[in-house]
């Protein structure tokens, strides 16, 4: 079994950034992803702040980040990693797909986070049907019906916008005010077809066969309000994907894996990176900026083993 200076798991821009790095230091590098590479960013309709690039398409960042790890011959393959072991300076990381086990000198996790459910009344019944996660996916289903986007951060505001175009109308829960950039509220608020609802809660989902609306009560008045539409999408936060990592003892109570200015985990050879981490901002560029520095602090690591 080939032995890795590095392997990464997760192909965000976070284990990306981190795999270009690694081989421009000389590392042997493999970078694992249990889905598309991409990460979060191919489902994202535009990232308008990434620095020096203007306004993109998240998909076309992503395949433009691949491609660049290809020019350096950064190895890649598919697979779920499910459990990470030691053995002496060597780590051991085990797939769900059973024929895939790789041996490396030190990992980085940059694994992302995926979204939080509401645990309201019939979500998981129209979930994956009526209610989505992902605007850039499902939004086109949407043409000219009625859309609830629930949430009020920078995701849920940038996606009701790229929902308003498409969409008859929109409107926006949110358990308090809007909290996403104002450059960015300011343009939500501007559109015509869009209706914001701050200090709601959200009571459940109606409908029998088919999603028929969202019920919502005012946090403030204790009004009840139904609103009828055609699908929902919810923004409502971010849940760490470390089940994998749990018996490491590297993580958080939120399950986010702790690790220090240099990307360290406090087992020695293995960091974190990206969205998977404890930390203020999570964004592109901040995912990049992890994944540079645990690449050039694993290389130095492997220098001393
Ligand atoms: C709707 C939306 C809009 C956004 N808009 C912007 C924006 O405009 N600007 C901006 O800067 N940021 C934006 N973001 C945030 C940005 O997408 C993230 O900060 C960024 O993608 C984080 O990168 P990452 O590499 O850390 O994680 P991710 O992009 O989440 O990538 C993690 C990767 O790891 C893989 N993975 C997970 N578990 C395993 C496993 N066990 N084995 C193998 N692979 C695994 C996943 O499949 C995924 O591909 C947005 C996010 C969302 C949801």
């Amino acid at each position: 079994m080939a032995l890795y200076d590095v392997v990464i798991i997760g192909a965000g821009p976070a284990g990306m950034t981190a795999a270009i790095y690694a081989a421009r230091a000389n590392m042997s590098v493999l970078l694992l992803e249990k889905l598309a590479p991409g990460g979060q960013i191919i489902n994202t309709h535009e990232i308008q702040n990434y620095t020096g690039v203007g306004t993109i398409n998240g998909a076309e960042l992503a395949y433009k980040m691949f491609e660049h790890t290809q020019e350096l011959q950064v190895a890649f393959d598919y697979g779920t990693v499910k459990d990470i072991k030691e053995e002496g300076n060597i780590k051991i990381i085990t797939c769900e797909e059973e024929e895939k086990i790789f041996e490396a000198k030190t990992v980085i996790l940059a694994t992302g986070t995926i979204p939080r459910r509401l645990g309201v009344e019939n979500e998981d019944r129209f979930a994956g049907e009526n209610i989505s996660w992902c605007a850039i996916c499902d939004g086109a289903y949407y043409r000219d019906k009625d859309v609830v986007v629930i949430g009020g951060g920078n995701s849920a505001v940038e996606e009701a916008i790229y929902l308003a175009s498409l969409a008859n109308s929109v409107k926006v829960v949110t358990l308090f005010d809007l909290t996403a950039d104002p450059v960015s509220c300011d343009e939500l608020r501007a559109l015509p077809n869009v209706t914001i609802y701050e200090f709601y809660n959200i009571e459940g989902f109606t409908g029998v066969e088919k999603l028929q609306g969202v019920r919502i009560k005012s946090t403030q008045t204790q009004e009840e309000v139904e609103l009828t539409c055609d699908g929902v999408f919810e923004y409502i936060g971010l849940k760490p994907s470390t089940e994998a990592f749990a018996a490491l003892g590297i993580l958080d109570e939120q399950g986010y894996i702790k690790v220090n200015s240099r990307m360290e985990t406090s087992v020695a050879g293995i960091y974190g990176a990206g969205d998977v981490v404890t930390k203020e901002l999570r964004q592109v560029v901040t995912a990049c900026s992890d994944g540079a520095v645990a690449a050039q602090v694993a290389s130095k690591y492997i220098k001393t083993i």
